[in-house]
């Protein structure tokens, strides 16, 4: 039997492991991953743009989207909401089109749900928690409180690894990119720059 193609390739893991990186390297990598933009209601940081890394809404225009059904999943995180676009990925899994999405573990799990034969679930971990504390840390986006909430959030999100189609470990980016850029494309039966 020929395996399912996976449309719907999530990247999670925890805040500071690295997820943003790998993700832009990996679209540099696969030009044909389609890039999802979510919602959220944080504050944008230095160097943000509305509408690439996020569309920034206010949490009244948040919760009338999720009320509305305009959201496939959505969390809080760290006081912050954050969420999918439903018609972003339906408008995507129409045309075919393979999608990479970097969310966190809560989400991830939700769209696996929705989506059991369309969702390939990679798992980025950090070497040790030590090291995640020392990335939150020299990140700088993040104050005291900021770190704290995003570290007791890590240790919830490292407990869900085994529910997790693979997990990576991201220690070095040479061995990283290129260990999760081998399970997309055996998850999308892709290859290099090519679209199917
Ligand atoms: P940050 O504030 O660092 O940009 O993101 C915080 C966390 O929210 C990260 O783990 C990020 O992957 C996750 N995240 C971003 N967008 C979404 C989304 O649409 N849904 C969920 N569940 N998590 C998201």
């Amino acid at each position: 039997m020929m395996p399912a193609v996976k449309k719907l390739i999530i990247l999670s893991g925890p805040s500071g492991v690295g997820k943003g990186t790998v993700c832009k390297l990996l679209r540099a990598r696969m030009p044909w991953l389609v890039h999802p933009v979510s919602l959220t209601t944080r504050a944008m940081r230095e160097g943000e743009q509305d509408g690439r890394e996020y569309f920034f809404v206010t949490r009244e225009a948040f919760i009338a989207k999720r009320d509305a059904g305009e959201l496939l999943e959505s969390v809080e995180y760290n006081g912050a909401l954050y969420g999918t676009p439903r018609a972003q990925i339906d408008a995507a899994l129409a045309a075919g089109q393979t999608m990479l999405l970097e969310i966190d573990a809560e989400g991830a799990l939700a769209l696996k749900q929705l989506f059991a034969d369309d969702a390939f679930l990679i798992f980025l971990a950090p070497p040790s928690l030590e090291v995640l504390l020392e990335r939150l840390k020299t990140r700088g986006q993040n104050c005291e409180t900021d770190i704290a909430g995003r570290l007791a959030r890590a240790q919830w999100e490292m407990a869900q690894q085994a529910k997790f189609d693979a997990v990576v470990t991201n220690d070095l980016l040479e061995r990283s990119v290129p260990a999760v850029a081998a399970l997309i494309e055996a998850a999308a039966c892709q290859t290099g720059q090519a679209k199917a």
